[in-house]
């Protein structure tokens, strides 16, 4: 059995899994030296948790090879790191000669790596077993309720088993504190991991996304207006795997820019997610109105959104996506209809997913919440789609009678006339991101 498939071993006291702490224990000399390769007492360290990826056979290589690339992509800016991949399941990410403040922002941006289950800020220790001790009584000073040690050896060779190990930890802990061993369900828990050269020592850890490494899975194009289900649905497969670009349109000229402004804030937050993002916008107000003209009435709103799919579908052609993305779920509004959302599918070709089909409103909220977007998309702005709105809105819309209008208007050629207008920004959350008024055209 591999060590990365240990399982746990427990023994005294226990452990919380609420927000990541540094493990209480300040930071050594030796660990601030820049390029110091020995191990330090207390080099603060981050250490994460792959899910996933772990079960992928002979495709894991692969999968680690692409989360490595994320990982160092989103990191670009926070100078020396030394990433090291332990075992399948296990990912150490070292910088030489930081700060705790660095480290824990570090810890941070990993948060919002797809494909890390649990981010870990740990302190590295050599092996051996009175070091292990110190910096993990340390790491429980002033903490009070019960707690566990769990210890796991991914190093076999280490002259204690897992469970010898942590028992004589936890036997000192108590002598020390006199706090209540709890196995089962700890107020506290000290992790501690054999490694090769070194030791880990951690008390917490925060939930990273999950999933798999962004881009993994292929490109698409997301369709984002700047309301609050686009950013999720984007989000959500991302998480999947997906590496994704966006397309926004915008009521222009007969609105104002406002959406653009929202359109690119969400883009910059949703970057985090997987770094390198790019934003197009189309201008979209006079092709509303060319489509009001040529009679499409209550058919309207169904007949702009076929417009913008075949939009995204020439643009997704150029730029290597293979779907489309869209934050509809089902009966939401009237064009989210069964009908209507065949309807939609009849007018392009790519596959058009919609990973919030079956969610409520409550619950996609929820999530954007938590993704950071919610407060983004909740600014006041003119969305394209609420201009030439008719009074009424087709609730089974014919296919028939919008590839009539459709025809009446060239809608393929307009399509394409669409996509030369875009513009491009790169909205990044590194904040190094092409100013917007350098834009440049989408091919
Ligand atoms: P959202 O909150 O994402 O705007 P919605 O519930 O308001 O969605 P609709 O306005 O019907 O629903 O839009 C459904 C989907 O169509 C959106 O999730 C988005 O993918 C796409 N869409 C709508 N308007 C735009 C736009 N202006 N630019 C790009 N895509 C859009
Ligand atoms: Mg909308």
């Amino acid at each position: 059995m591999s060590a990365s498939l240990e399982t746990a071993t427990s023994t005294a006291g226990g452990g919380n899994a609420g927000t990541a702490t540094p493990a209480g224990v300040p930071e050594s000399e030796a660990a601030r030296k820049p390029g110091a390769h020995s191990v330090g007492p207390n080099e603060l360290c981050v250490l994460m948790k792959l899910g996933e990826i772990v079960l992928k056979g002979s495709n894991r290589k692969l999968f680690e090879r692409r989360l490595h690339n994320n990982i160092r992509n989103a990191t670009r800016d926070l100078g020396d790191i030394r990433l090291s991949q332990r075992g399948s399941g296990v990912i150490v990410l070292r910088m030489p000669g930081a700060s705790d403040a660095q480290v824990t922002e570090l810890s941070e941006r990993m948060r919002h790596v797809m494909g890390v289950v649990w981010v870990h800020l740990v302190r590295r220790v050599a092996k051996d077993v009175d070091t292990v001790t110190d910096v993990a009584l340390s790491s429980m000073a002033g903490r009070s309720g019960s707690f566990a040690v769990r210890a796991r050896r991914r190093d076999k060779r280490f002259p204690m088993t897992s469970s010898e190990l942590a028992g004589y930890v936890g036997a000192r802990i108590k002598e020390r504190y006199d706090l209540p061993v709890n196995l089962k369900h700890p107020d506290n828990t000290v992790f501690i991991e054999v490694d090769k050269d070194e030791v880990f020592v951690f008390t917490e850890g925060i939930p990273g996304q999950g999933g798999l490494p962004a881009g993994m899975s292929g490109r698409a194009l997301v369709l984002m207006s700047g309301g609050i289900d686009s950013p999720v649905a984007a989000h959500r497969m991302m998480r999947r795997g997906l590496k994704v670009d966006f397309l926004h349109f915008s009521g222009m000229p007969f609105t104002g820019p406002e959406s653009i402004y929202k359109a690119y804030s969400l883009v910059r937050e949703l970057d985090r997610f997987q770094v390198g993002s790019r934003l197009f916008v189309v201008p979209f107000g006079k092709a509303q109105q060319q489509l009001r003209t040529s009679g499409s009435e209550r058919l309207q709103i169904i007949a702009q959104r076929r417009l913008m799919l075949k939009t995204a579908e020439a643009m997704a052609d150029n730029l290597g996506a293979e779907a489309l993305v869209t934050g509809d779920a089902l009966g939401q509004v009237s064009s989210q209809t069964l009908t209507n959302m065949t309807a939609l599918d009849d007018s392009v070709d790519l596959p058009i997913l919609r990973p919030l089909i079956g969610m409520d409103k409550a619950e996609i909220m929820d999530q954007a919440r938590d993704i950071g977007t919610l407060s983004i998309s909740e600014l006041p702005d003119e969305d394209c789609c609420t201009l030439l709105t008719p009074r009424q809105v087709e609730t089974a819309a014919n296919v028939g009678d919008l590839r009539q209008i459709e025809k009446r208007l060239d809608a393929e050629e307009l399509a394409e006339y669409l996509v030369s207008t875009a513009q491009k920004h790169r909205p990044s959350f590194l904040g190094d991101s092409e100013p917007a008024a350098g834009a440049t055209a989408a091919r």
